[in-house]
């Protein structure tokens, strides 16, 4: 099965119309959360997502628009952006993403957006935090989102630590030897100093996942965030992938 996998889309729809052409043909589409949030199409990419994904998870901007969690610990942009989600939200898509659960296990894999540990808040940067996570699941694989930066944690052949390992586009990678969490990036705002979207494809048959890049009209996503009020900073910031 060809999985096309997708995280932290953040209402960035334009890159997720060219993440969907770029991926080509797919058996599955599995979301890893924070379908909305910074972004001006929350309720479109919620749309495509719930017609489309059939495994979505909760992501904490996700929670924070439907007032779920406490956002006094986001910046002023984020707050506003959250405000602004939140009172834009279509009834369909707030139904939606309150029935999404925090963590699925599929198979051999687990997904969630945060981390294992804390679905939600975690943030998996480096090799140490990975490292601990690997006694809250059972599955060989975990696939996180969250951070925005494509990343490959793979355990250590005694099975006590974790290695970071390239997660390079286009390069296919096996999820079978070693237990491994595994971050796709972004597609609606990568943060790791490339602005394209990122994805990932799974091919569960060949147990390997693929990250991918696509670019795609970012001006057109920063005229719609202008249009829709919402902070500058958040739309600027989509140019230089950070
Ligand atoms: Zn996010």
């Amino acid at each position: 099965m060809r999985v096309l996998l997708v995280a932290d889309i953040h209402a960035n729809l334009t890159a997720l119309d060219a993440v969907i052409a770029d991926a080509g043909p797919v058996d599955a589409v599995w979301c890893l959360g924070d379908t909305v949030g910074y972004g001006p199409r929350p309720n479109e990419c919620s749309d495509w997502v719930a017609a489309n994904a059939s495994i979505t998870v909760l992501g904490n901007h996700d929670a924070a628009c439907l007032g779920r969690v406490d956002i006094t610990e986001f910046n002023p942009a984020a707050q506003a952006a959250t405000r602004w989600t939140a009172g834009n939200l279509s009834a369909r898509t707030r139904e939606w993403l309150a029935s999404l659960p925090f963590q699925v296990v599929e198979g051999d894999l687990t997904l969630v957006h945060g981390s294992p540990r804390d679905p939600v808040w975690e943030y998996l940067l480096d090799a140490a935090s990975a490292n601990e996570n690997f006694a809250y699941f059972d599955t060989r694989v975990c696939l996180v989102g969250h951070t925005h930066v494509p990343a490959v944690f793979a355990r250590t052949r005694d099975g006590r630590g974790a290695v970071a390992r390239p997660a390079r586009a286009d390069t296919a990678f096996e999820l079978t030897a070693r237990r491994c969490i595994v971050n796709p990036g972004s597609v609606g705002q990568p943060r790791d100093g490339d602005p394209r979207a990122a994805y990932a494809i799974l091919d569960t048959a060949a147990g390997s996942l693929t990250p991918r890049r696509c670019d795609y009209d970012i001006a057109e996503t920063q005229r719609q965030m202008a249009e829709a009020e919402l902070p500058p900073v958040l739309s600027a910031r989509l140019a230089y992938g950070l």
